[in-house]
């Protein structure tokens, strides 16, 4: 089908010659028809003025959208091969290139004197070849040394990789050219590694070379990322071509008000000033991302990924959901026989879930709070609320080892209150397994537990009132979706025991209200934290003898990955053997790993518990819940492969009782960077939010938690990191829009709902409860 819009001669983007020979001048009204094949065909017609006005915008709007998507092998200077190195980095249409921004900036508005070059600071300066020579470091390997200078002074260049018949080509005592690199100090010695270097005639200056390459000299550089096996020059004259001939049909789409309110410029000016700085423009806050135009691109990211989970949340908040009634009943009998009283945040979160719970809408609400601050007492106590109102609760957790767990504490209260509580595990079968389903199905049993897996099979409530997820970070979110469907509507309240930083929350779970539990219960006593090399393994199993000759018990952690990995299992097995009969020969060694049966694990945990056992060989299934708090060691082996919120939970698991606890990474001693890094930020903090900060900033937010699995989007500019308080203004006018048209339906709405869906789509969807 031909597609028929009418337009105003004068906007179309035709050139003169093509409007001079269809007969046509500015501001005619022409009808424009674009074939199947793609043949645009223009006739004048005559019509009234409002209808043309709008049919141009709508056609000029995919004429924009078009252009953005021309592929890059269409961008003169790009060939065949550049587009498949482009493609590879995720660049495949003029939109990709552009949403690549420099990651940094190089200052060559003036060129400096050799004098004045400061170590750690890219510099650019004119310089003569003084000397050069091939050497031999100490270790035999080649590097060209050069000494270049100018009338100020000199500087040693260095280059470890170099081709000696190119060398002898290209370097030349008085030669002259311009270097570029970054300056590293070594003692009084200033040098610069592999330097760019671009030759020279005699007698030229920054004029001369800025009137050559205005491109590349006189100017502040960009620098882009993801450029290995491509060069800076190659690609920043792309982007040049990329930002001159289409920036122009980048749209703006944040409502006026908007960018008046937070001082944003409109989107394609921030698009070509983040490319190409203007010369007055301030470089450190360029390199910090701190420009108005990195501002307006973050926040224009942003208020679109808020946008969507504003529409998602009001959405939510309008279904019919249970009313319960708070009426005491078990709640109150609880407390009484708690050994303990109440914590203030519990208390308090305890409170703002009962206010959700009595609303006659769903409640989502997530309870952050760290490893050990008492979640599964507040879980229970809300539990006890939905069964006061004879509905049924069903909690899940991520592992069976944990749903055992959570089973033997919350039967054990509830058996005090007289209410029915029952465990799930896959490991049931046959009869035992067909009478739980019956009991659930017939409303008589009050409060399931189990594993997701369990929970999501043919289990049918009678009445589910509540779901409770702990540990929601293992979990997809599209666990939460599968759970709601177990009931009408129910309440979901989840729990993570991974402090999430503020900011990433609001993006991850921005359709969950949030309660922190930010105290940890009275008597707990820090845990010292130390990395230890292969080298001092005897003097940790010293420690580990120590304390259980003190009466109290040792954990030693093996990394698995995948409880699949079997060769790391035989490795933990073997371990525990070796343990045992080696080093250990006097105390109880005692083995659990993930595959092991329901029935095993369980006496397992139950000797340890007992005191019977007194090291507790185990792979990651510990990881979360476990709650021993006469265990006081925890020594966790290849620690570099763990990840820090992963070091974390494992850690809670000492350090419960008021005995002083410790733990101690061992590490083969070949780490990565970022390996070391993790280490070192265990052992100087305990605190949950400053590691999980920590673990963003080492990783990056597109990987924390595994996001991409939890559905968060991939962000093209915005920093979550840098860019919390841009999140912050991006979510309240987002919401606000929202809040004044929940449908996006009002006139200057509709637009921000198209670009809406077109940006995020599908992807929004998983993001958001389902
Ligand atoms: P997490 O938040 O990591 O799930 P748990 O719920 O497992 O923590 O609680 C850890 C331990 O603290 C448990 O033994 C629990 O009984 C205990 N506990 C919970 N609340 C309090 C409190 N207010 N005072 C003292 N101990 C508490
Ligand atoms: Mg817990």
């Amino acid at each position: 089908m031909p597609i028929v819009k009418l337009t105003d001669a004068k906007t179309l983007p035709l050139p003169d010659a093509v409007l001079e020979a269809l007969g046509l001048t500015a501001g005619d009204p022409v009808s424009l028809e674009i074939g199947e094949d793609g043949a645009l065909m223009v006739r004048r017609v005559v019509v009234a003025e409002p209808v043309i006005r709008e049919a141009t915008s709508t056609l000029q709007q995919s004429i924009h959208r078009k252009n953005l998507q021309t592929p890059m092998q269409f961008i003169k200077g790009v060939g065949p091969k550049l587009a498949e190195q482009l493609a590879k980095k995720g660049i495949y249409v003029v939109e990709d290139a552009l949403f690549l921004l420099p990651h940094r900036y190089e200052d060559r508005r003036s060129l400096s004197k050799v004098s004045k070059l400061r170590p750690g600071a890219h510099e650019v300066f004119y310089a003569e070849v003084l000397s050069f020579e091939a050497k031999s470091t100490k270790g035999g390997k080649r590097f060209l040394e050069v000494t270049a200078g100018d009338e100020s002074g000199s500087i040693t260049l260095k280059w470890f990789r170099f081709n000696p018949v190119f060398m002898k080509k290209t370097w030349r005592v008085g030669r002259k050219g311009v270097f570029t690199g970054e300056v590293v100090q070594y003692g009084f010695q200033k040098e610069i590694h592999h330097p760019e270097v671009e030759w020279l005639d005699e007698g030229v200056d920054l004029a001369a070379l800025t009137a050559r390459d205005p491109l590349n000299f006189g100017r502040i550089l960009p620098v882009y990322p993801l450029t290995e096996g491509l060069h800076q020059k190659t690609l920043r004259k792309v982007m040049k071509e990329v930002v001159d001939r289409f920036v122009i049909d980048v749209e703006n789409h944040l409502p006026p008000g908007v960018m008046e309110r937070h001082h944003l410029m409109p989107l394609d000016e921030a698009l070509r000033e983040t490319h190409f700085p203007g010369h007055d423009a301030d470089l450190a806050r360029l390199n910090n991302g701190a420009t108005v135009a990195h501002k307006t691109l973050s926040f224009d990211e942003l208020f679109f990924l808020e946008l969507g989970l504003a529409l998602k949340r009001s959405g939510i908040v309008l279904e019919q959901g249970i009313a319960f009634q708070v009426t005491h009943k078990y709640t109150r009998e609880l407390l009484k026989l708690l050994p303990f009283h109440l914590t203030d945040a519990q208390r308090r979160v305890l409170s703002e879930i009962k206010n959700d719970m009595m609303l006659p809408h769903p409640m989502h609400r997530l309870v952050q709070g760290d490893v050990g601050c008492g979640k599964t007492l507040v879980a229970l106590m809300a539990a006890l609320v939905a069964v006061e109102n004879d509905y049924q609760v069903a909690i899940m957790a991520p592992t069976e080892i944990l749903a055992e767990q959570h089973f033997l504490t919350i039967h054990r209260w509830c058996d005090a209150l007289g209410i029915k509580v029952s465990l799930l595990t896959s490991g049931m079968k046959g009869k035992a397994k067909s009478a739980v389903l019956e009991e659930i199905a017939a409303g008589r049993t009050s409060i399931v537990i189990g594993t997701h897996a369990v929970i999501q099979e043919k289990v049918e409530f009678n009445r589910l009132g509540l779901g409770i997820i702990d540990e929601q970070h293992r979990f997809g979110v599209l666990q939460r979706g599968i759970l709601k469907r177990k009931g009408i509507n129910p309440d979901i309240l989840v729990m993570t025991a991974t402090p999430i930083p503020r900011t990433l929350a609001m993006t991850v779970f921005g359709d969950l209200s949030l309660s922190v539990i930010d105290e940890l219960p009275p008597g707990r006593t820090p845990v010292e934290t130390r990395v230890a090399f292969e080298s001092r393994r005897s003097q940790v199993y010293g420690i580990i003898r120590e304390e259980v000759k003190k009466g109290r018990q040792a954990y030693i952690i093996y990394p698995l990955v995948e409880e699949t990995e079997k060769s790391e299992l035989k490795a933990a097995a073997q371990m525990a053997e070796h343990l045992a009969r080696d080093v250990f020969p006097e105390l109880r060694v005692g083995l659990l790993h993930g595959r092991m049966k329901p029935e095993e694990k369980e006496s397992v945990m139950g000797s340890f518990k007992a005191r019977e056992t007194d090291i507790l060989v185990a792979t990651t299934v510990i990881e979360v819940g476990i709650d021993v708090p006469n265990a006081t060691v925890m020594v966790v082996e290849h620690a570099e492969r763990f990840g820090l919120s992963q070091l974390h939970q494992l850690r809670g698991r000492v350090g419960r009782g008021s005995g002083q606890s410790r733990c101690i990474l061992l590490s083969s001693g070949q780490l990565s960077e970022d390996g070391e890094k993790r280490l070192r930020v265990m052992e100087s903090t305990n605190d949950g939010f400053r590691i999980a900060e920590a673990d963003l900033e080492i990783r990056g937010p597109g990987d924390f938690l595994g996001t991409r699995q939890a559905g968060l989007p991939d962000f093209r500019v915005a920093n979550i990191l840098r860019d919390g308080r841009i999140l912050e203004a991006a979510r309240g006018e987002a919401f606000a829009v929202v809040e004044k048209d929940p449908g996006l339906v009002d006139g200057e709405n509709a637009g921000l709902r198209q670009e809406l869906a077109r940006r995020w789509g599908g992807r929004l969807e998983l993001a958001a409860i389902a």
